[in-house]
């Protein structure tokens, strides 16, 4: 953030971007429901070059056991980034920025699982990010709600997400790794497209009050269109093709 590397052309005189995109364009995303065998629900996404797999466990007993609450069930998100994920090894220890994606990941999706009808129980979600370049809590947050919903987990709602975000002084959708690295904002944005509802909106930059009004409208409408892909993997597991 904040113009790191001052030699990349984040947008050309034609308004394309360094990876070949146009400023309203998203990445390539791919995303298919099921996959994994020992869990109740899963969910694998491309979304460019991030690649992530998630894995869903529960309802299920909670241990320890002074961890439950009788009232609702528990969510618990763990998001990990693979040691060979980034081009500089990451160390294989939870590192700070680990433990806080998983933290945003889980009350992204709290509004979203009716958590209300498993008092005692706990819901486990473990995001396994392959590849990332940037966008990866946007990424993990879609195909989370897609492995949610093949585990059969009653929701409200699935939550997709994409980020908007500021380059050459241009508001952008979906910020990629340089991007993130060399321009002026990132906004991660969360979005429950029939609640009409934001559960994850965070800002690393600076923007205008005008610029900020726009980046979430860009985001939200960005997350329509991921909404429909989310729907489309299902529908394509259970009622079509790529059923396992
Ligand atoms: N990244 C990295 N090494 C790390 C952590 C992150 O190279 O240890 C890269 C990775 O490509 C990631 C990007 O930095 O997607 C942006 O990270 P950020 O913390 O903004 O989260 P994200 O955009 O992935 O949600």
């Amino acid at each position: 953030m904040g113009g790191r590397d001052a030699t990349m052309v984040l947008l050309d005189e034609n308004g394309i971007r360094c990876d070949g995109r146009k400023i309203d364009e998203p990445r390539r995303i791919m995303i298919k429901a099921g996959g994994l065998k020992n869990a109740d629900g899963s969910a694998y996404i491309e979304f460019g070059n991030n690649k992530i797999l998630v894995g869903v466990f529960g309802p299920r007993d909670v241990h320890p056991k002074h961890m439950s609450n009788t009232d609702t069930g528990i969510l618990r998100v763990r998001y990990h980034m693979e040691p060979f994920s980034v081009d500089e090894r990451k160390r294989p220890a939870p590192s700070r920025r680990e433990i806080e994606i998983s933290k945003v990941i889980k009350e992204a999706l709290e509004p979203a699982v009716m958590l209300e009808k498993f008092p005692r129980t706990a819901v486990d979600v473990f995001i396994e990010v392959l590849q990332a370049d940037g966008g990866t809590r946007c990424a993990a947050l879609t195909a989370a709600s897609v492995a949610l919903a093949d585990a059969g987990i009653p929701m409200r709602d699935m939550v997709a997400a994409i980020a908007a975000g500021k380059v050459a002084d241009t508001i952008i959708l979906d910020v990629n790794n340089e991007e993130d690295q060399a321009g002026q904002a990132d906004m991660p944005v969360g979005y429950m497209p029939s609640l009409e509802k934001i559960t994850l909106l965070q800002l690393d930059g600076v923007l205008t009050p005008e610029e900020y009004k726009k980046c979430v409208d860009v985001g939200v409408q960005g997350c329509k269109v991921v909404y429909e892909l989310q729907k489309k993997a299902l529908t394509d597991k259970y009622f079509g093709k790529g059923g396992d």
